[in-house]
């Protein structure tokens, strides 16, 4: 707290500082959504508070995938209407709902948690190569798709992974390509984008 007197209770005031920090709601914003919880019947709040509570317990990581699930394997994985030969290798899990959303790609995914990026300190082991090769090892996958962002970074990622699972000539790995900007998160782009991307994958 500021040393100036605040006319406002110190509960509603420490909501606003804790709603502030959310991206893009700035003080103002902050203190709107504060009042309005507020005003609300206090079971909204209560439900909210448990919600928030609940967030950490209930929610988890796919043991395959690394996508989010509230089991061991994500509801992804567990599909069987999904196609098991294909394989998308993503940054993280922005991306899977991302593509999910296109309606593009029915087969299953891989999270790495990033991309490969020496100047942030990134090296292969801080991402989720091993369970990938592995996993190439064990799942009857013909084709990884690589689609980490159209990037320097993204591209490095690629091309470790094209050598990465060289050795194993039973599986193709692709990159998406055209229609996506250089330098653009695909978590950002539209779904028709993205569809296109996929469909235009090339051998790496
Ligand atoms: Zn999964």
């Amino acid at each position: 707290m500021s040393m100036t007197q605040s006319p406002l209770p110190e509960a509603l005031e420490r909501l606003a500082t804790l709603l502030g920090r959310f991206p893009s709601v700035g003080s103002r914003s902050a203190m709107h959504l504060a009042f309005h919880v507020l005003e609300r019947p206090v079971i909204e709040a209560q439900q909210l508070a448990q919600a928030l509570e609940q967030l950490h317990e209930q929610v988890g990581f796919c043991s395959l995938c690394g996508h989010l699930s509230d089991g061991e394997l994500c509801e992804i994985c567990v599909d069987p209407r999904r196609d098991e030969r294909l394989l998308c290798v993503v940054e993280g899990i922005a991306d899977v709902l991302a593509i999910e959303a296109s309606g593009e790609f029915h087969g299953r995914y891989h999270v790495l948690g990033g991309v490969l990026s020496p100047l942030r300190g990134i090296g292969p082991s801080s991402l989720r190569l091993d369970e990938l090769v592995e996993r190439t090892r064990l799942e009857p996958i013909v084709e990884v798709i690589v689609a980490t962002q159209i990037s320097i970074e993204g591209e490095a990622t690629a091309s470790y992974i094209q050598r990465l699972l060289a050795a194993n000539t039973e599986i193709t790995v692709s990159r998406i390509a055209s229609g996506v900007p250089q330098g653009s998160e695909l978590e950002y782009l539209d779904g028709a984008t993205l569809g296109r991307a996929l469909r235009a994958r090339q051998p790496l």
